[in-house]
């Protein structure tokens, strides 16, 4: 594996946090004939080039995590939770100089950077308790001096693949609970989020050299969609966990599918959500821009489809058009400013293209949409949020832009806005802002919403650690980060013992 000094346009306060968290600035570079480029968003510059694996490097950090496997899932489960807490120590220390990394990388504000960070904390110490907890059930026997158990272990290699808009919380998510099930990892990371990735995995590699766990159960791969595809179809990887865009999503299940590997998937969201007439308009509209325009619209959960009732659209619409028209729109490390750049060009295109077809689908933009300081900032892409009124839910509606576009539409009737609302392929998030409780109870029942994630007055975006977050239909049906989301990095042992001296058969069959 090459090693050369990094190039390119450090800054010193990107240099500094990768220090702060261990990095070894020399082994990140790699020669200038492999090496990849990671630009920032905020203003397009390449920050600096880093090595890139080849297939054997792939395949050797496979081989790593496979060999570490056993030693690691002979560790009691306690003991693995004390490594996680170590880093979940580390990751609190270095909060600041990771949330710098991921501002300049992904381009989110520092508040928004922090608290991603702060999700890797949370699921740190959801994972340490976790540690203790793998209960499995035991059942009764039908037949006597029986015992009937459910026991559960390590699973084996697990991959993660993330998506560049949540570089570190997500990859945590299923690392900290992988490694307290007892899993090795091997983590392949967005190609525009690597150092990032570089800082969490130096501080990961820290918290295993001190509590002594073995050195191979994590390993970071710098690869490029080609080189995850390798790991996707690796057989020694017992589970894929795989977070990004629909078509990756198609793409991948099939191929683990056909070697009967498992997957997680954590694909698209086309979020939606309803203002009854009896909404609470102040609330509301917090709610709709934070979710719509926050993160400059690239959230899984992102706000997409506004669904407003007639005896209240005028009013609501008018003052999110007016909420957007004075949203600071630039370089995220300013102060005062909420919406940073788009992670590229080909966001800003896609952006574009969806506005044209929502215009030409007899859609009207109410605001937004236009490019933003590109004399500034010629290679980065800034935009303010678009509004648009859309006549009906119609074919460009359907799909997930992942660019800040609210699509708003109105409704008369409940049962028929859920319907609508419904309608799409992807499930992910949803929300209902209303103060009648029967029409709260009715959007959360199972006639209801058919989302993973279900809200009432509050926005689509922004869930906590704890309850299982994932979503249903194109969305992939993956749940993380709390609730039972462990199981799916455990297989399930069904154990029967028989204490009985004799050898009675289940349903009474008679044999010898
Ligand atoms: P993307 O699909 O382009 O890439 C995601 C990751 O998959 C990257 O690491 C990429 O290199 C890798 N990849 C792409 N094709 C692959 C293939 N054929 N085989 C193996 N790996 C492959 O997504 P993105 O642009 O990075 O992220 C945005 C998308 O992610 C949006 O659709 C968003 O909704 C989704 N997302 C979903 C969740 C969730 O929890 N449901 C969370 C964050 C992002």
């Amino acid at each position: 594996r090459s090693s050369a000094p990094i190039s390119g346009s450090l800054s010193a306060d990107v240099r500094a946090a990768l220090e702060a968290c261990g990095v070894d600035l020399g082994a990140v570079g790699g020669d200038p004939e492999t090496s990849t480029a990671v630009a920032s968003p905020i203003t397009g510059e390449q920050l600096v080039g880093t090595r890139l694996d080849r297939a054997e490097d792939i395949d050797a950090a496979i081989g790593r995590a496979a060999a570490a496997f056993p030693a690691w899932r002979d560790t009691p489960a306690p003991v693995r939770g004390q490594l996680v807490k170590r880093w979940g120590e580390l990751l609190t220390e270095h909060k600041t100089h990771l949330a710098t990394l991921v501002t300049a990388e992904v381009g989110k504000t520092p508040s928004e950077a922090l608290g991603e960070v702060q999700e890797m904390i949370d699921i740190a110490d959801l994972a340490v308790g976790q540690s203790r907890q793998l209960y499995g059930k035991t059942m009764p026997s039908e037949r006597p001096g029986h015992r009937l158990q459910e026991v559960w272990h390590p699973l084996g290699v697990v991959g993660v693949i993330s998506a560049f808009n949540f570089p570190v919380a997500v990859y945590a998510w299923n690392t900290a609970l992988a490694l307290v099930c007892g899993d090795t990892v091997v983590w392949k990371p967005a190609d525009v989020t690597r150092l990032s990735a570089i800082a969490v995995d130096a501080l990961l590699a820290r918290a295993v050299a001190e509590s002594g766990a073995p050195e191979g159960i994590h390993q970071l791969l710098l690869t490029d969609a080609e080189g995850s595809k390798r790991l996707v179809a690796d057989r020694r990887v017992a589970l894929v966990s795989a977070t990004g865009s629909v078509r990756m999503g198609r793409e991948v299940g099939p191929v683990v599918a056909e070697r009967f590997g498992r997957t997680l998937l954590e694909l698209g969201g086309n979020n939606g959500a309803i203002v009854a007439p009896s909404a609470d308009l102040d609330l509301a509209l917090r709610g709709v821009v934070f979710a719509a325009a926050g993160t400059a619209g690239q959230r899984c959960t992102t706000l997409r489809r506004l669904f407003v009732h007639s005896s209240v659209a005028d009013q609501l619409t008018k003052r999110v058009v007016a909420a957007y028209e004075s949203l600071a729109v630039g370089d995220p490390r300013e102060e005062g400013v909420l919406v940073g750049p788009l992670v590229n060009q080909r966001s800003f295109e896609a952006q574009q293209a969806a506005l044209a077809a929502a215009q030409e689908q007899g859609g009207t933009v109410l605001v937004g949409g236009d490019r933003e300081l590109a004399e500034e900032h010629p290679d980065a892409y800034y935009v303010r949020p678009a509004v648009v009124s859309m006549p009906s839910q119609t074919a460009i509606v359907h799909e997930e832009t992942f660019a800040p576009i609210l699509y708003v539409m109105t409704y008369d009737d409940l049962d028929e806005v859920v319907a609508e609302h419904n309608a799409v392929p992807q499930g992910l998030s949803s929300a209902i802002f209303t103060t009648d409780q029967g029409e709260a109870e009715r959007f959360l029942s199972a006639a209801g919403s058919d989302c993973g994630i279900a809200n009432v007055n509050i926005g689509t975006s922004g869930a906590e650690i704890g309850g299982a977050f994932g979503g249903e239909k194109e969305t992939g049906g993956g749940r993380e980060s709390g609730s039972d989301a462990w199981k799916a990095y455990m297989r399930p042992s069904t154990q029967t013992v028989n204490y009985s001296g004799q050898l009675p058969l289940a349903q009474g069959v008679t044999f010898i």
